[in-house]
């Protein structure tokens, strides 16, 4: 669905839905510039992959909450390929825990992972875009950041910040052809829910009525279709994948 060589960045691409993001861009036709923060083998092994569906990979190590990292990795991608059209704001972590117990370092972290990570990625990449007449920002939010969750006070207000930042940014670069849009996921199997117990996963499960988890892939192909040409007149929306969770 996208068009042919197009130049996307997917941060935290390395692993999860991020890296099922980065393969489906490529199978669709894009190059992907694959970011990681420690795992760069991890981020190897997914240009490595891209390479075998026929496309083009760029592994780029940075940690997105520093300013200079994020300037070097888009240097180097300009370097690479030139300025980036299709930037899917993916990194994030969690550090749950009740709000009474939460350390500075807990908020601090997952704010400026999310937030911070996001800002400083989409001031260098709408850059590229506005000179460029066209682009797509992906950010990658939650249904937490919608419905809050207890436990994650901290994710919850960063996944809601980023949807205001997401409608903001929607309205400063709509005229220059440029979408930016907000994907919801419920609960996918990752690192992060693998990390589960079993217990807290049945629980969840019956806020699902789909009654399962849903896949990286599921979350990719939305991606996809929202950085391909035909979505050119979707801007500023939040939309969930989450198997029926926002309307149980
Ligand atoms: P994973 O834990 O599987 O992967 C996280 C990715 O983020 C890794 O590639 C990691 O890189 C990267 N990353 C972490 N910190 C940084 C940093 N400072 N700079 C650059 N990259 C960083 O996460 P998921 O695939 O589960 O989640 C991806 C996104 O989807 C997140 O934004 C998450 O909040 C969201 N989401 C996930 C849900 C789920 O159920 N899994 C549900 C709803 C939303 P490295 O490999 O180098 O550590």
């Amino acid at each position: 669905m996208t068009e042919q060589g197009r130049i996307a960045l997917v941060t935290g691409g390395s692993r999860g839905i991020g890296r099922a993001i980065a393969l489906r861009l490529a199978a669709d036709g894009a190059r992907v510039a694959v970011n990681s923060v420690t795992r760069t083998d991890a981020a190897e092994e997914v240009v490595h992959a891209i390479g075998k569906q026929g496309s083009s990979g760029l592994a780029l190590q940075a940690d997105i909450t520093r300013s200079e990292d994020v300037a070097a990795m888009f240097q180097r991608l300009q370097d690479q390929w030139g300025p980036v059209e299709i930037l899917v704001n993916n990194a994030g972590i969690i550090s749950d825990s009740l709000v009474i117990r939460m350390t500075d370092e807990a908020w601090d972290s997952v704010v400026d992972i999310h937030m911070r990570g996001t800002f400083l990625c989409t001031r260098l990449g709408v850059r590229d875009m506005l000179r460029n007449r066209w682009g797509r920002v992906i950010n990658i939010g939650s249904v937490v950041g919608i419905g809050g969750n207890a436990g994650q006070s901290n994710y919850s207000a960063a996944k809601a910040g980023i949807i205001g930042f997401t409608r903001a940014v929607a309205k400063e670069v709509a005229t220059r052809n440029i979408t930016v849009n907000y994907i919801a996921p419920g609960y996918v199997t990752t690192d992060i829910v693998e990390g589960l117990t079993k217990e807290q996963k049945e629980r969840i499960l019956q806020r699902v009525p789909m009654g399962r988890f849903g896949t990286p892939q599921e979350i990719a192909g939305f991606v996809a279709y929202i950085a391909s040409e035909a979505t050119g007149y979707i801007t500023g929306q939040v939309m969930c994948i989450d198997g029926g969770m926002a309307i149980s």
